[in-house]
């Protein structure tokens, strides 16, 4: 109901609005030419990927969603890019121990065991993952790992040694334990630690014992931000956070190369355009690990993902450090950034 308290709250311009307005600022000045055709795939329905689970009975799964996405296709007739994605042609087996169907949203059916087939998510959301390249045995920590997406995909692979998964959201860790019960089996979801601490104090708490570090961190998620009033972060009130999310950031990456063995490797993600997000928060931790905590570190060159999924994804050519996908019409996926570092 209508209150005066509301009246004087309520925001005059939406989230949305303002993020857009954001966007349309500093990122036509940085992507140039492309941002239109970027902004509008930001604003159409995104695609999404099936993260086939290994740990269940899939051998049928593939066929049934080719079966389902054929009635999905006929229910909207007026989307022609959708037509590639229903035959077998468009999976992406990146991975042997990996199985992704480009798909759409569907309902999840729990097979024999209880275990769900199939994760939705933003196909580009595996490619950070693979960046890490699990060896077998290695230890891998997930700094910030909730709801568990990319945490499932490393533990598709089969083969990490033991893997630390954190978040320091309650509620988020709380969705991430049911990921976990849904996909793993009870043997490897045992293997896993889950921890609620703020990932920033991780370095000082288990330094130098990971073989592997994921930092996927908070961002604008300039997706979310264009298409939903909800948990928007260009809200108002959350006008300071935003702005302090470069150095959260910064901060969070930090603990992850500190968390790393020497030789070890650290993998930065999220999924925004912002090189103020993205390169920036990269080269500062460089700079940081070397000056403050005598660490060296080498920017692993990740182009060869470009000609490995130069089918699947756009990918931006002018990233000085990591890479970058960029939504595109027929291909829409992400933005996703991610970046290797190597701890020397
Ligand atoms: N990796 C996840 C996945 O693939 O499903 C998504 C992670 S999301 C982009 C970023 C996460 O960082 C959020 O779940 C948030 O709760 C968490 N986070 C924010 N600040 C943090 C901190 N100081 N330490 C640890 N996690 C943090």
């Amino acid at each position: 109901g209508f209150s005066w308290k509301n009246a004087a709250t309520a925001p005059r311009i939406p989230p949305t609005r303002l993020a857009l307005h954001h966007f349309d600022e500093n990122y036509s000045l940085q992507l140039k030419d492309l941002w239109p055709s970027i902004r509008a795939s930001l604003l159409c329905e995104q695609k999404y990927g099936a993260l086939l689970n290994n740990f269940s009975a899939v051998h049928h799964v593939t066929q049934e969603l080719e079966l389902l996405n054929a009635a999905d296709f006929r229910g909207a007739a007026t989307s022609p890019p959708l037509r590639p994605s229903v035959t077998p042609a468009a999976s992406v087996r990146p991975h042997p121990h990996f199985q992704l169907l480009i798909s759409f949203p569907l309902a999840r059916l729990p097979d024999a065991l209880g275990l769900l087939d199939y994760y939705l998510m933003d196909a580009a959301s595996l490619l950070p993952v693979l960046a890490l390249n699990v060896q077998p045995d290695d230890f891998v920590l997930d700094l910030c790992a909730a709801p568990g997406g990319k945490t499932l995909a490393l533990l598709q692979t089969g083969i990490c040694g033991h893997l630390a998964a954190n978040d320091i959201s309650i509620s988020r860790t709380k969705r991430l334990y049911q990921i976990l019960h849904s996909y793993v089996p009870k043997v490897i979801r045992e293997t896993v630690s889950v921890t609620s601490y703020d990932g920033r104090d991780w370095g000082q708490l288990q330094g130098s014992t990971f073989h592997k570090v994921l930092v996927d961190v908070p961002c604008t998620t300039d997706r979310h931000s264009v298409m939903e009033e909800e948990n928007n972060i260009f809200h108002r009130r959350r006008t300071k956070e935003r702005q302090m999310l470069p150095m959260l950031q910064l901060q969070l990456l930090m603990a992850g190369i500190l968390a790393t063995k020497p030789g070890g490797e650290v993998v930065y993600s999220t999924c925004s355009l912002s090189p103020l997000q993205n390169e920036y928060v990269i080269e500062r931790a460089v700079e940081i690990a070397e000056t403050e905590f005598n660490i060296s570190i080498h920017v692993e060159d990740l182009s060869h993902f470009r000609t490995l999924f130069q089918d699947t994804f756009s990918f931006f050519l002018d990233c000085r450090l990591g890479e970058l996908v960029l939504p595109h019409l027929t291909a829409n996926f992400g933005p996703m950034y991610f970046c290797k570092l190597r701890r020397m």
